[in-house]
């Protein structure tokens, strides 16, 4: 009885999943992450796909001692870790015998697995390498039944895998692959034969005649010659990549065909690289085994690296594109036998291809190429709402990154906290300086829960660490953010988006001081390990030509920014037009916008223009740096309808190439004539910022009507002349201040943001100029807009009727809030001072109303409120009682009276104001207002534009 039972268990035992095992081997060595991930497709660049809406699957990435495997998507999570699993063991070529192989043992298997490639039934197996047995037997003369090594070595991983148990080197040096394979081969010589100074291997007997038959007729790709594009790189950096045609006849071996293009006369002496891109791929380098290799062969081969070098032979774009030491010239193809058929696989590289290559290599290259818009995307410097990120998500682009760059698969570490509920004035007794803590409640109340403490009380907030290291362990770079978050995968790609930004920063400009680039990474929360980080990038830095990098959009913000009906001088920058009427709604930050764009090269005379890319629609969150500097520049001045063109210099070289269809036209243009890219607009429709589409949709007036016709009241009642806007962002205040009849006779708009500034004065210049010629506009006379920070005092402003601040100090860090209180208070004093800020406490009931999350993804519900408060620029909301506490405090510090209101909701119902408002009046009678003349000159500000009733306007510009 016992026995029958143990028996029958015996029997029914299952053998171990794919995980056990990989737990038997590597134990917690062993990381499983799991990835959500939407349906994905292909898009022709190797290794990257472009997500589309789907359901939702999931990947898993298996992370081993010195490999990553990454699983195909499933519906279920465990399939996927499964399948990562399944996909290691197989790749290591793991089997229950050889789980602890000896060097000894693992020799021993090697010679065995030679043997068996070279005896009679291996020619007819699937094998991918059969497929080269087979295509020996066709080589003529010398060559006939001569298989070369390289191959051996390139196809079969469990052979090298066996190699790197010998010795751990082989990972890294190729040649010594091939030796230990021509070794081990010397060691049949029943069976095969080797040469000194050679790198192939020939079967000792024929095969008999039927095999022969058998398998050569059996094959397809006899029948017809091929004919495909590949691609010659030179060593030398000063020559160019070049497409060449392999023509591969029915009876050759294409082995032979690259070889002749790299000069040999045959395929014995070629080195292949492993693939490069997905793993799926058959894109390889080849090049010739340098002559050094072939001399000390026998010798010892862990020094050929050095004696390379020292003829200065690396392949350095090459070798940048797979990881591997390239030598020599180099022929990158696609093409090789497979799995999946015995016939040839073979696909063109186009040059186009190749710069794709090249691009998906830059830390913003793989979101550029994800959302298909390499000239026109960038990648975003924050992931505001997770509503708004369109393309690859960070974590995933990392992932490739790292991959591309041959570099372990990033580790990330996520920790929880529970939350604790903490009372709002805890935060004040902290005279507003947070302690992280605290930091951690605001941010993870605004996510999801906000006002709602008792929700915030029974969560976790998560935060995720996340560490760069090289196939060798050495760690690039670790990253650990201070900010929690709701959920884990956000943490994750927060975590990965400030890396990924940090190494687009530094691949613009690796050759900073250390100092510098140590102080960019703190800035991200990165720490940098700045031999390792050179050492792994060095290389592929080395051989970019990063003269011309994007400084040319820095040039062209900086002199387009206020005037975009002027032509700019020197060349780089635009002769914008725009057409199209005016809707009068102009994107502002937070914006989701949709353009249609089309880029083009357009050569000196404009005799050529050569379309490089276009999209019908590219959709983009405004602000979030999603999109190139200059066309968020000019799309900010652009209303709904409206379009635009302008001209810039050009990016880098790559990305130019890479966008072009024909891109060896286009590379002979870019040679031969001055060119320049030609950007044509238009805005095809825009959705306001949650914040301004609460306003609208939430109130009726809408709140911002609701805080002009409160300023306006204001004004009538202390019949104030002169009125200066603090803040006053794109002027619409001031502009609708101009539609009332009030006692203004000057206006005066200061703000620091140079967008928001040429917008204001093209509406208010517009408004003023038209009614000019008639009547003053409502009385008013004069109107100035300075670009200034309003925490620095300009005496130009000292003494104002009033002074309106609306919705500005939220966008200031705390502590700058107060400065700019002291400051307005003390050295402005304006008789009147309006102050509002939105009411945090209001927030739960635009939470309620279910206006912001419109998205279409329920799933993402949730999500839409992970921007921090109503506005992600906002560093703060302030509760009633916070905003009490500061604006009476700074009243009674500066002889002023405080009173409060607000707009939108009523003083008497709960929550209060939706906007907070306080009306600070000082307590001085004007003659004690000492208000010395404008002579002590501290003139701070910057004139943007101005206009005068009795001169003609005119712009500083
Ligand atoms: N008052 C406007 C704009 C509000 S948005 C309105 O009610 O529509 C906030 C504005 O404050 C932005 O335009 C921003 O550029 C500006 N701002 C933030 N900090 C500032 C500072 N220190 N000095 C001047 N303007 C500032
Ligand atoms: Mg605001």
């Amino acid at each position: 009885m016992e026995t029958g039972r143990s028996s029958a268990i015996a029997v029914k035992k299952p053998s171990p999943t794919p995980k056990a095992i990989i737990f038997q081997k590597f134990g917690k060595e062993a990381l499983y992450i799991v990835d959500e991930v939407r349906d994905v497709a292909p898009n022709g660049c190797p290794g990257l796909a472009i997500p589309q809406k789907g359901p939702c699957l999931y990947r898993c990435s298996l992370q081993l001692p010195d490999c990553t495997v990454v699983s195909g998507t499933f519906k279920k999570k465990k399939d996927a870790e499964q399948s990562a699993a399944e996909k290691a063991i197989e790749m290591l070529g793991i089997h229950p015998s050889t789980n602890d192989l000896s060097a000894e043992e693992a020799c021993d298997k090697l010679i065995a697995c030679v043997k068996y490639f070279f005896s009679d039934e291996f020619l007819s197996s699937l094998h991918p390498l059969s497929g080269h047995f087979r295509a020996a037997l066709r080589r003529d003369g010398d060559l006939y039944g001569s298989v070369p090594a390289s191959v051996i070595a390139a196809c079969d991983s469990k052979l090298s895998n066996l190699c790197k148990l010998i010795n751990p080197k082989v990972e890294s040096n190729h040649f010594l692959l091939i030796s230990y394979i021509m070794s081990a081969a010397a060691r049949l010589p029943e069976f095969v034969v080797t040469c000194e100074g050679q790198l192939s291997i020939w079967r000792k007997k024929s095969y008999p005649p039927e095999i022969m038959e058998s398998s050569l007729f059996q094959q397809s790709d006899t029948l017809d010659s091929i004919c495909i594009k590949a691609m010659h790189i030179p060593c030398s950096l000063e020559k160019a990549v070049q497409p060449v045609t392999l023509n591969i006849s029915s009876t050759g071996y294409y082995l032979d065909v690259i070889a002749q293009k790299l000069g040999l006369a045959d395929g014995n002496r070629i080195m292949i690289s492993r693939t490069i891109g997905k793993a799926s791929s058959e894109t390889r380098l080849y090049f010739a085994a340098p002559k050094s290799y072939l001399m000390n062969q026998s010798s010892d081969f862990v020094n050929v690296k050095e004696v390379a070098q020292i003829e200065d032979l690396l392949n350095s774009r090459a070798s940048c594109l797979c990881g591997q030491d390239i030598y020599g010239d180099a022929i990158l193809a696609s093409i090789g036998y497979t799995w999946k058929s015995k016939d040839l696989f073979h696909e063109d590289i186009t040059l186009q291809s190749y710069y794709r290559m090249l691009v998906s290599l830059m830390p913003s290259g793989v979101y550029k190429l994800s959302r298909e818009a390499i000239l026109a995307a960038e990648l975003p410097m924050a992931l505001t709402t997770r509503t708004n990120w369109r393309g690859s998500l960070p974590r995933e682009i990392l992932s490739t990154f790292c991959r591309l760059h041959w570099l372990s698969e990033p580790v990330f570490s996520t920790s929880s906290i529970p939350l604790k509920a903490s009372t709002e004035s805890s935060r004040l007794d902290k005279k507003l300086k947070f302690s992280e803590s605290v930091e951690l409640e605001k941010e993870c109340m605004s996510r999801g829960a906000i006002n709602d403490l008792e929700l915030v009380g029974s969560g976790s907030a998560f935060k995720c660490e996340v560490k760069l290291l090289s196939k060798s362990q050495d760690l690039i770079l670790e990253c650990s953010p201070k900010e929690f978050h709701k959920k884990q995968s956000d943490s994750i790609q927060n975590a990965s988006l400030k890396v990924l930004s940090w190494l687009n920063q530094y691949f613009k400009d690796p050759d900073l001081s250390l100092e510098k680039l140590n102080n960019s990474a703190s800035a991200l929360d990165i720490r940098i390990y700045p031999e390792n980080l050179s050492k792994k990038f060095a290389l592929y830095l080395s051989m970019r030509n990063i003269q011309q990098t994007e400084t040319q959009g820095g040039k062209f913000l900086k002199s387009n920014s206020m005037n975009m009906q002027t032509t700019m001088p020197d060349h780089g920058v635009c002769c914008l037009s725009t057409g199209g009427p005016d809707s009068g709604v102009y994107p502002s930050n937070g914006c989701l916008l949709f353009i249609s764009y089309s880029i083009s090269l357009v050569t000196e005379g404009g005799n050529t223009k050569e379309l490089l890319e276009s999209k019908e629609e590219f959709e983009f969150e405004i602000g979030s740096g999603a999109i190139i500097p200059p066309v968020e520049a000019v799309v900010t001045q652009m209303a709904i309808g409206q379009s635009a063109c302008f001209n810039t210099e050009l990016p880098l070289q790559e990305l130019i190439l890479s966008a072009a269809d024909d891109s060896v036209r286009v590379l002979s243009l870019l040679l031969s004539k001055v060119c320049w890219l030609e950007y044509s607009i238009s805005l095809l429709q825009l959705t306001e910022a949650p914040e301004d589409r609460m306003e609208q949709a939430f109130f009726s007036p809408p709140l911002s009507k609701q805080r002009v016709e409160y300023a306006v009241q204001h004004i009538r009642q202390s019949c104030a002349t002169t009125l200066v806007d603090l803040g006053c962002g794109s002027g619409s205040l001031l502009d609708s201040l101009l539609d009332y009849p009030t006692s203004l006779e000057k206006v005066v708009g200061v703000d620091l943001s140079q967008k928001s500034l040429s917008r204001a004065a093209k509406i208010l210049h517009s408004k003023l100029s038209t009614k000019s010629d008639v009547l003053p506009y409502n009385g008013v006379k004069s109107a100035v807009l300075y670009d200034g920070s309003i925490t620095m005092f300009d005496s130009r402003l000292r003494g104002f009727d009033i002074g309106t601040c609306l919705e500005v100090i939220e966008h200031m860090e705390e502590d700058e809030a107060c400065l700019f209180g002291n400051i307005v208070l003390s050295l402005f004093r304006p008789r009147i001072l309006i102050v509002s800020t939105p009411n945090y406490e209001y927030n739960v009931i635009l939470q309620r109303s279910n206006l912001t999350s419109q998205e279409d993804d329920p799933d993402e519900k949730i999500q839409s409120q992970s921007c921090k408060f109503r506005n992600h620029d906002h560093k703060f909301e302030w509760t009633r009682e916070q905003f009490n506490s500061w604006a009476s405090e700074l009243a009674a510090r500066h002889n002023y009276s405080v009173e409060f209101s607000g707009v939108g909701g009523s003083a008497d119902i709960e929550p209060g104001f939706a906007s907070q408002i306080a009306v600070f009046r000082s307590s001085l009678p004007p003659e004690e207002e000492n208000h010395p003349k404008d002579d002590d000159l501290e003139h701070h500000y910057k004139v943007i534009w101005e206009w005068d009733s009795n001169n003609l306007s005119r712009s500083s510009l």
